[in-house]
């Protein structure tokens, strides 16, 4: 075993399973990108992990039976005993997260996850400042601008993630935190530890009275990019949250990119790389979905007042509707759209919905779904609910498939859904949510909006479609409400 692991063999093996993982992680983005093949990209992305950490174990048995720069062997079992001993534990208090975790409760855990990951790089990189192995002098600077972005991009992520949990969570508020000279004290931060990753380059290989003499630059840059991820997070808020979800997920990755340079492992800068880019992008895609700046909701507040309570205006007086006269309305109708929202996935009413289109497609009606790019908590939560309650994909269609088809449309079924069906982002320019695209349900013969009360959505406006001629409200819990509907129809 021993001659076996001190050959050159295991590298190759090594950097050949590295290979094959990134592929597999590349398949497991392309297949996750799509309804039908979600599943197979879950597997492919498995797979690729499980070979990673294997390919990974031999790395670092064949670490251990190879003498350390002192000559020292640190012993195989004792290596291989503490890194297992860590992936059960971590693997079992993960593996009971997953499963008691509510559907809407992940966005928060990812953002979590996330923070783990920031910490992550930044105890890399001061480990790997203080044990660096052994550098050929060129490479010194090298390494030492690694550590230095990987503590700045770590600690950032960290403090951003922590934020965005706590907002998502509801233990701080989400509205955007506006200090009035918010953008020049992120310029400042910027400036300030630009100039101490100069003092550390130059310092850090350094060691006097016993001390690397970088501590300083690098501890000030930790506590200031601390504070730039907290600040960054902080401003954002409201209804640009859904942007924070993906834009934390993207510094997640490029801080594992990092941590991949200074532990000179290729796998974690390609998943890293895949991450940061992919985290990016979906943050584009949903900035256009929702008509904001990227720009503008990265830097967080940007040309905003902060206020995210639209002004309290009387749109008149709401129409109610009973389960029974809903029904009697879907049975006479020929085409129905249902809009789910967050409220679908609170009262867990997807296979109730599922069970009342395969009703109303037997007897003939035309049943479509029209999905919100930012419904529910996380980007693709009604698309993943629908699919648990195996609602047919080819009926799943995004907004801007669906809009052009409301004015034609009998019924829409508004099943928890409020920011996203807000006509207020249209026609009023003052809105918290005014330029976000919406579902424009009111297009429709009859729309029916099922919620508990006339309380706002999570952007906090009030939602006049509530008050349209054509439109009623539908009072209890969407699963309740759902269900009754379905036995009323024959
Ligand atoms: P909203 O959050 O705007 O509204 C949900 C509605 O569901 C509420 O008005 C609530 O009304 C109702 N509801 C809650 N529980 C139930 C229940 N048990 N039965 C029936 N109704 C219920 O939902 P949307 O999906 O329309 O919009 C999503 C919002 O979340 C957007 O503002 C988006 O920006 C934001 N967001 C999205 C993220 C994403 O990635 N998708 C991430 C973070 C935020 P009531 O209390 O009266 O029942």
């Amino acid at each position: 075993m021993t001659e076996f692991l001190t050959s050159e063999r295991p590298s190759s093996i090594v950097q050949g399973a590295y290979l094959v993982a990134a592929v597999l992680f590349i398949a497991a983005l392309a297949g996750l990108s799509k309804h039908e093949t979600a599943k197979r990209g879950n597997a492919a992305g498995m797979v690729g992990m499980v070979i990673a950490l294997l390919a990974t174990l031999l790395l670092v048995a064949r670490r251990a039976e190879l003498p350390d720069p002192d000559g020292e062997w640190r012993g195989i079992g004792a290596t291989l005993g503490l890194i297992g001993g860590a992936v059960v534990v971590g693997a079992l208090i993960g593996a009971w997260r997953a499963r008691t975790v509510a559907m809407t409760g992940m966005p928060e855990l990812i953002a979590l996850l996330n923070a783990f990951v920031g910490i992550a790089a930044v105890l890399v990189g001061y480990n790997s400042y203080f044990e660096p192995g052994e550098l050929s002098s060129t490479s010194e600077g090298v390494h030492l601008v690694e550590v230095y972005l990987g503590v700045f991009i770590g600690a950032v992520t960290f403090t951003g993630s922590i934020v965005a949990w706590a907002k998502l969570s509801e233990r701080m508020r989400s509205a955007p935190l506006v200090l009035p000279t918010r953008h020049l004290l992120n310029l400042v931060v910027l400036l300030v530890s630009l100039g101490l990753a100069v003092w550390f380059v130059v310092d850090g290989g350094e060691i006097a009275d016993g001390v690397a003499r970088g501590v300083v630059p690098l501890g000030i840059m930790t506590v200031l990019s601390l504070f730039l991820g907290f600040h960054l997070v902080a401003a954002i808020g409201g209804g640009d949250m859904p942007v924070v979800v993906s834009v934390v997920n993207s510094y997640s990755g490029w801080a594992a990119a990092a941590a991949g340079f200074m532990l000179g492992n290729d796998l974690l800068i390609i998943t890293g790389a895949l991450v940061g880019a992919s985290g990016a992008i979906l943050s584009y895609i949903m900035c256009k979905a929702m008509g904001r700046s990227f720009v503008a909701v990265v830097a967080g507040g940007f040309g905003s007042d902060g206020e995210v309570s639209g002004e309290a205006r009387d749109y008149g007086q709401h129409q109610e509707i009973q389960p029974a006269q809903a029904a009697e309305m879907l049975a006479g109708a020929k085409s129905v759209v249902i809009t789910p929202g967050y409220g679908m996935a609170v009262a867990q009413a997807q296979h109730p919905v599922a069970e009342l289109t395969a009703k109303l497609r037997a007897k003939g009606v035309d049943v479509r779904f029209g999905i919100h790019p930012v419904a529910g908590r996380l980007p693709g939560h009604m698309n993943v609910l629908l699919a648990e309650a195996k609602v047919p994909y080819d009926i799943v269609l995004e907004m801007d498939e669906i809009n052009a088809d409301f004015p034609q449309t009998d019924v829409v079924l508004v099943i928890g859904a409020n920011d996203t069906v807000n006509p207020a982002a249209n026609d009023e320019p003052g809105s918290p949510i005014a330029g976000m695209p919406v579902l424009e349900v009111w297009n429709a013969r009859d729309v029916i909006v099922f919620k508990r009360s006339m309380a706002t959505g999570y952007a906090g406006v009030q939602n006049p479609l509530f008050f349209r001629d054509n439109a009623r409200m539908l009072f209890g819990d969407a699963k309740d409400r759902v269900q009754e509907i379905a036995r009323s129809l024959t």
